[in-house]
């Protein structure tokens, strides 16, 4: 590595309270996916933060949720390293201002502390760097975005427009408790199955009803019949609501069906059977539609391979080992591998207990996972 590279990450090196100062002001920062200010807020703090190092931010405004933020390090070629970061957290409106950003040692807490709004001050930082490091031989981007804890509905056409011109695509998701990244992840959808029927009298004219929850019940047998343990399919109807009361033959239901899998060519498959069962009359008088929530795509192994391997290399030039881990956890990393472009994932610093009151960040990875981070982006070269 030349003298430039070396002066960034010796400069990066220095930065762990600079660090935990930007990761409690976004931390401190209510940003549920459906809080578009909120998130736009957080947003703002990552804009001014690299802005004050002259580094280049595009917004991409989106209605009702968080806007996308594209920031750039240029370079000399045109196919750019891409990180990615979701700015979003599952934690409702006005939780900071009972249970904000704390301490305790090592460990930081907060709503996000790891998913993801450590992976945010990485990106952030590893940018930060970067832009201490003389020219690059390629562009280094960052796309920041505002729902991914809901599918990221309003983000995977900007995911996939920017990762279809990269030539390695980091996500800064958690690293595992284990301090392992994430190599492979399950895709994941969520679907709602709306089912009418017919009301009626169920002791007076019981035979002139048509039952939704029968007509539910039956195909919630079939789709769990789709479950293909060796496959790694899954499908869970983990909600379902319907009728009037118990004397009432039931005129309406709705379930909500999880469905995993891990390889991308079973989802068009299990899909098609799904639509198919779906649509089934299973009864006289019942109808049923399909409506789709959220689709996350899988990120197989295949597309990770290289890329771990380089990271790897650069962890234990840093003093650390990790080890790929597979997740049954669906994210956005998932869009980028189902492209065929080549996908890290799980590269923040090491935290767990996410989507909890518990969540933790391990604040003494801050530093190495982001020093990794950067020294895997520069030796990512034409070899992914
Ligand atoms: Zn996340």
């Amino acid at each position: 590595m030349s003298a430039a590279p070396q002066q960034a990450l010796a400069w990066l090196a220095g930065q762990r309270e600079a660090m935990e100062t930007l990761l409690q002001r976004l931390v401190d920062t209510d940003s549920n996916s459906y809080d578009k200010a909120g998130v736009d807020a957080v947003g703002a703090l990552l804009a001014a933060e690299l802005e004050a190092d002259g580094i280049l931010l595009k917004r991409m405004p989106v209605d009702h949720f968080g806007d996308v933020l594209l920031a750039e390090v240029p370079g000399q070629s045109t196919k750019p390293v891409l990180l990615l970061g979701h700015r979003d957290t599952v934690f409702p409106k006005g939780t900071v201002t009972t249970r904000g950003y704390s301490r305790d040692g090592n460990l930081a807490h907060g709503p996000g502390v790891a998913d993801m709004k450590g992976g945010l001050v990485l990106n952030c930082f590893a940018l930060k760097a970067l832009k201490r490091a003389g020219e690059l031989p390629y562009p280094v981007q960052v796309l920041y975005t505002g729902d991914e804890e809901i599918g990221s509905g309003s983000a995977r056409t900007h995911i996939e427009k920017a990762a279809l011109g990269a030539r390695a695509v980091l996500n800064t998701e958690p690293g595992r408790a284990s301090g392992n990244v994430v190599s492979a992840r399950k895709g994941g959808a969520t679907l709602i199955i709306e089912v009418s029927g017919r009301a009626a009298h169920a002791g007076v004219n019981h035979a002139d009803g048509a039952s939704a929850i029968e007509a539910l019940a039956r195909k919630i047998v079939k789709l769990h019949a789709l479950t293909d343990y060796t496959a790694g399919i899954t499908t869970n109807v983990g909600l379902i609501t319907g009728g009037t009361s118990s004397n009432t033959v039931a005129p309406s239901a709705c379930a909500r069906l999880d469905v995993r899998f891990i390889e991308l060519r079973h989802w068009d498959r299990l899909f098609t059977e799904i639509q198919a069962i779906v649509a089934e009359e299973e009864l006289a008088g019942t109808q049923a539609i399909l409506k789709e929530a959220t689709t996350f795509l899988p990120m197989e192994a295949c597309h990770s391979e290289r890329l771990l391997h380089l990271y790897q290399q650069q962890a234990l030039a840093l003093g650390f080992s990790v080890e790929g881990e597979f997740t049954g956890g669906c994210a956005d990393s998932g869009f980028t591998a189902s492209l065929g472009i080549p996908t890290l994932c799980g590269l923040g610093p090491v935290g767990g207990k996410v989507h909890t009151e518990r969540e933790y960040l391990e604040l003494d990875t801050l530093v190495p996972r982001a020093l990794a981070l950067v020294a895997t982006i520069l030796a990512v070269g034409d070899s992914v």
